[in-house]
């Protein structure tokens, strides 16, 4: 039978409380009173219905900062769980639950590391923080990018930034992120005329006209890719035009469109590509942008070498870097100039039925993490 160690006790304490997002459901207050017995200061930061917690040891530079998320995605249909998503239970090695590698089994690595780091360094160089939002599986809007707003408004800067998301592939520390691509989205409105399919020279079909130019949009090289960044990809996510009725040229198609792009493009340079082409093909439109986020890359520093030899050191093996993937909160973060990475559990149960992590594991990460601390801050 297995014990529960103090971060697998942490863990099971997390995943009991179920923070669907935007909800913390008392992730962060429970948070807060562990680091605050090891001279953490607690600030809570709400934007709206966000909880955001920002907690502080030390008041000199340089700060290493932990950052993630309390908030989970839905636990999806409850029939189809071995066990109740919220009741974190644990099955020979393994502990089960809605968030426990996305990413509470990263906070609870963050604080049991910290405890035992503060209480066996006390007086540790620089200082120490983590930054909590319940807002990273949501909308993204009033979690991270307010409280760094906040922090850059008081000169409070993060010199070095670990996020605890899953970034391992096949075993716990394979993986360090160092930076994510960006992702643009346009929407895309073709305007014809609507009309009859019988008399189509009384019309305008906005299909016919846009089939060449959606053809050359998905066939176009935007960038070669370098050694960080596979190159920029373009996919079609939703298309649609027409009534229904098969007698009807339709007035209008629409048209929505996604990039995931590198550092050797940007949201200006890829909207006058666009543009251009849109305009080749003399198509009339609208066209609208959305930019979720900039792409950002930490290449090299302190922190990238002490987070591959540290997992080098406890693993036995030197983790691959690289900036795969969404989207994260790291791109509210290293725009401040952070180095940013990521390095976290394995990512091959999130978001499904049946999240689950390996105890031992999450003891890893922990253990990774304190070495972390030590080769930054003594
Ligand atoms: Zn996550």
């Amino acid at each position: 039978m297995t014990i529960l160690n103090s971060t697998g006790q942490l863990l099971q304490q997390l995943i009991q409380l179920p923070s669907v997002t935007p909800n913390d459901s008392g992730c962060q207050p429970l948070i807060a009173t562990r680091l605050a017995a090891s001279g953490f200061i607690n600030e809570t930061m709400p934007f709206a219905t966000v909880s955001n917690l920002w907690s502080r040891r030390g008041q000199q530079s340089p700060l290493f900062c932990f950052a993630g998320h309390t908030d989970v995605v839905p636990a999806g249909k409850l029939q189809a769980w071995q066990h109740d998503p919220f009741s974190a239970i644990l099955e020979g090695e393994r502990l089960y639950g809605r968030g426990a590698a996305d990413m509470k089994g990263g906070i609870a690595a963050f604080i049991t590391a910290v405890e035992r780091f503060v209480s066996h360094h006390p007086h540790h160089r620089g200082s120490i923080a983590l930054l909590l939002t319940s807002d990273e599986e949501g909308d993204a809007v009033n979690g991270t990018v307010k409280v760094i707003e906040r922090l850059q408004q008081r000169g409070e800067a993060i010199h070095w930034c670990l996020i605890g998301e899953p970034s391992s592939q096949q075993q716990i520390a394979d993986t360090i992120k160092n930076g994510r691509r960006g992702s643009l989205t346009g929407q895309l409105q073709v305007h014809g005329v609507q009309g009859h399919v019988a008399y189509p020279h009384l019309a305008e079909n906005p299909i016919h006209n846009a089939l060449a130019a959606l053809a050359e949009l998905i066939a176009t090289e935007w960038d070669q890719g370098s050694p960080e960044f596979p190159p920029t990809t373009l996919q079609i996510s939703n298309i649609h035009a027409g009534t229904g009725a098969s007698n009807v040229i339709p007035g209008e198609l629409e048209v929505q469109f996604n990039l995931r792009f590198s550092t050797a493009l940007n949201q200006a340079l890829i909207t006058s590509r666009v543009t251009d082409l849109l305009n080749r093909h003399s198509l009339r439109y609208t066209l609208n942008w959305n930019l979720s986020g900039n792409p950002f890359l930490t290449s090299g520093g302190e922190l990238l070498a002490a987070a591959k030899e540290s997992v080098a050191e406890i693993c036995g093996f030197t983790p691959v870097v690289n900036t795969s993937g969404g989207t994260s909160d790291g791109r509210f973060i290293a725009p401040t100039g952070a180095q940013v990475i990521e390095l976290g559990l394995l990512n091959t149960t999130i978001h499904k039925v049946n999240e689950q992590v390996k105890l031992g594991d999450v003891d890893k990460l922990s253990i990774i993490y304190e070495k972390i601390l030590e080769k930054l801050l003594l």
